[in-house]
């Protein structure tokens, strides 16, 4: 149930229906938003709770919402959430462009590479420090070490950094070393690790499990929202199915899909979302004009060579730049802001240092 306030509501007024609300014996979850201000009711309530609200000065409107999720859902924050990473907005009309390789390999390698995604206009590193391997024998991550090198590049680069945090024990070191943490599609549904998100204010990446439906990834959401934790974004990076060709099928309906059901902010990931370089431009265009709010792509300096993880996926540097060029172009047309000059000369201002 969502209590929906009159635009005018004071702070001393919204303080009397939260205790209004508590005193029945359920939790009380204030969304502010610019128009008005809307009271998530958490846990079961008496079923003259709605009525009794209803009452109450400065109520509009109380309203049930029957979907398993709420606080992810537009219903209960009917404005798109816009999480502000140091100054870099994530959300609404921006389209944020996260690149790097699948995992850190050592410091010349994501130096060099930070340096290359800052130059071609990105806004965030990607890099994974500890990865999540279908097979015990293939490259896990070079661990803490990794986490380290990665925040020593991007702030010499002027990048926010993503790494993937798969265990609710390491979730403190990774939110002490990166920016936002990603939550692997292997791990969409690990409970324990959701929870443990929802207990922080580090802005999470949430990538949808490969088998997972879209009430799924939404309820997966609503662990780390309840918990505490509003900062959460919605990552489609690809579904099984039968068709063995590409590694996953990018499931492009899920982005319109997820912004009409959700208020998060939804992110593409053509990379997994197909596991071929030839793919992730056209599938990373095709995002962007499903309405797409940001882009994590993997690039790598020799990715056919020494990449210790998906480099067959992962583009050259210059095939990143032109992406992002090309990229600049479509954005206006469906209503989004990107602008590669203002990070280039940010990447110009660092280098000269
Ligand atoms: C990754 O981003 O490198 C990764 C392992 O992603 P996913 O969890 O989507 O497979
Ligand atoms: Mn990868």
């Amino acid at each position: 149930m969502i209590v929906i306030t009159q635009p005018t509501i004071t702070d001393e007024r919204i303080a009397e229906i939260v205790s209004h609300i508590e005193r029945a014996g359920v939790a009380a979850h204030v969304s502010r938003g610019t128009d008005r201000t809307v009271i998530g009711i958490i846990g079961k309530a008496e079923p003259t709770l709605a009525e009794h609200l209803r009452q109450l000065k400065g109520v509009e409107n109380v309203v049930k919402i029957s979907k398993s999720y709420k606080l992810a859902s537009r219903d209960f924050h009917p404005e798109d959430t816009i999480i502000d990473i140091k100054g870099v907005k994530i959300g609404g009309s921006n389209l944020v462009i996260m690149g790097g390789p699948c995992a850190v390999e050592n410091e010349e390698q994501i130096d060099e590479i930070a340096r290359l995604v800052k130059a071609a206009g990105g806004q965030v590193l990607r890099g994974g420090a500890f990865k999540p391997r279908t097979g015990p024998y293939s490259f896990q991550g070079v661990g803490v070490e990794g986490l380290e090198m990665m925040r020593k590049a991007g702030e010499k680069h002027g990048l926010l950094t993503i790494t993937e945090v798969m265990t609710p024990e390491y979730v403190d070191i990774c939110a002490e070393h990166a920016d936002i943490l990603q939550v692997g599609t292997r791990n969409m549904q690990n409970f324990d690790l959701l929870r443990k998100l929802g207990t922080i204010q580090t802005p999470v990446l949430l990538k949808r499990g490969f088998s997972s439906t879209y009430d799924e990834f939404l309820n997966a959401a609503e662990y780390i929202l309840a918990g505490g934790n509003p900062n959460v974004m919605l990552c489609e990076r690809g579904i099984r199915t039968f068709e063995t060709y590409t590694r996953n099928t990018l499931d492009l309906t899920a982005i319109p899909v997820l912004q009409g059901l959700s208020h998060l902010p939804v992110i593409s990931d053509p990379s997994h979302g197909t596991g071929r370089r030839e793919l992730v431009e056209p599938m990373a265009k095709a995002s962007v004009a499903a309405g797409a709010n940001g882009l994590i792509i993997e690039m790598h300096t020799d990715p056919d060579n020494s990449a210790t993880g998906d480099g067959v996926q992962s583009l050259f540097p210059d095939q990143f730049a032109q992406l992002l060029k090309d990229l600049e172009k479509l954005a206006p047309i469906v209503g989004k802001n990107f602008d590669t000059k203002k990070e280039e000369a940010e990447a110009f201002a660092v280098w000269q240092r």
